[in-house]
């Protein structure tokens, strides 16, 4: 790996972050507030909240098995995603790789920040090659990107060449493992301390069930987080979000069912898919969702929408052609969806 100096664009090296008043005075003993300019009245929304979400840090690291230093917490995964370019990658010199197809808020974020990103093909297994990555790669490639499981695939990548990768990468490798509590692979977030080149991102959209709070999760070294807390907003994360999460941080056993009940939905579903005629090919999941090759992708998802049911037409996506991404819900939403499917007249 290069140092972090080398990685990190010069200006983000230099910056020195802004200091608000609740950086400057971090004690608990006052009583009295009068150092940011809040309203005394309107308890308790009145005042800034902690920009460092130590409370909340504290709380998921004990969950995580991450120490507090080492985690960044967003607004969302997408401001994760796009602090690391910002910290990074200089616009319209460096430039990043990415398997393909996978998340499209990479290449997003890329076209932002005027990042060239390079896409690398997956084979017919959905899974990635450590040296055909490192081959797109050059000089100026500061991140790799990895989705695992990989949206829109749902299939975990293979454990072993992401090592290779994080081994012989000189730059960032970025693991997006949004999908993660849905898979019987083990995270990578236990491999932080061997891998000083690893982010991973974790969110509380999916199996959390909290897509509305926006709070996203990445984990580095001490160093990698220090830079992305210096660039990102002060106040990022409100009251709000601080205080349901850490609300859904003690639900802990909730969370872990809905897991299992999803899988199990999943499993079924995926089955009841294999037997309509409209199917071509199921392809195994190790998320919430799936993808399912079908006789004609426009047309079933057109049909979907006026049965009232969305599902997600990725039919022109690399790799993807006639496909559908299909969440999955309910036993009750599932069974809406399989009986319209049975309706369909190819
Ligand atoms: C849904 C999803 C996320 C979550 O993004 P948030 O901004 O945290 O809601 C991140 N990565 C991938 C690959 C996803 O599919």
């Amino acid at each position: 790996m290069k140092t972090l100096q080398e990685l990190t664009r010069p200006n983000i090296w230099k910056l020195k972050p802004y200091s608000s008043a609740r950086d400057e005075y971090k004690g608990v003993t006052a009583s009295v507030f009068l150092d940011a300019n809040e309203n005394p009245y309107n308890l308790p929304h009145n005042r800034y909240p902690d920009p460092m979400q130590w409370e909340l840090k504290t709380e998921l690291s004990k969950i995580k098995k991450v120490a507090p230093e080492h985690i960044f917490l967003g607004n969302g995964s997408d401001e994760a995603i796009d602090l690391v370019f910002r910290a990074f990658c200089e616009p319209g010199v460096d430039n990043v790789v990415a398997i393909d197809p996978t998340y499209g808020m990479y290449q997003v974020c890329a076209d932002v920040n005027n990042v060239e990103y390079r896409k690398v093909l997956l084979d017919e297994h959905f899974q990635f090659s450590a040296d055909k990555l490192l081959a797109a790669a050059d000089e100026r490639t500061k991140l790799i990107f990895l989705c695992s499981p990989n949206n829109p695939t749902g299939n975990d990548l293979l454990r072993s060449e992401i090592e290779k990768l994080l081994r012989e990468f000189e730059g960032l490798v970025i693991l997006d493992e949004a999908y993660s509590d849905f898979s019987e692979s083990s995270s990578f977030l236990l491999d932080l301390d061997k891998y000083p080149n690893l982010v991973v991102f974790q969110t509380f959209s999916k199996a959390w069930g909290c897509a509305a709070i926006r709070l996203g999760m990445a984990f580095a070294s001490t160093e990698i987080i220090g830079i992305l807390s210096k660039i990102k907003y002060p106040y990022n994360v409100n009251q709000l979000t601080q205080k349901q999460a850490i609300e859904m941080l003690h639900k802990y056993y909730e969370i872990e069912r809905w897991v299992k009940r999803l899988k199990e939905e999943r499993e079924d579903l995926e089955k009841r898919f294999s037997e309509l005629p409209l199917t071509v090919e199921v392809f195994p999941s190790d998320a919430n969702f799936f993808l399912v090759r079908v006789t004609d992708a426009v047309k079933i998802y057109n049909y979907l929408v006026g049965e009232g049911i969305i599902v997600r037409n990725r039919n022109s996506i690399s790799l993807c052609g006639n496909c559908l991404r299909v969440t999955v819900g309910t036993r009750m939403e599932n069974d809406k969806l399989i009986e319209a499917l049975q309706g369909f007249i190819i």
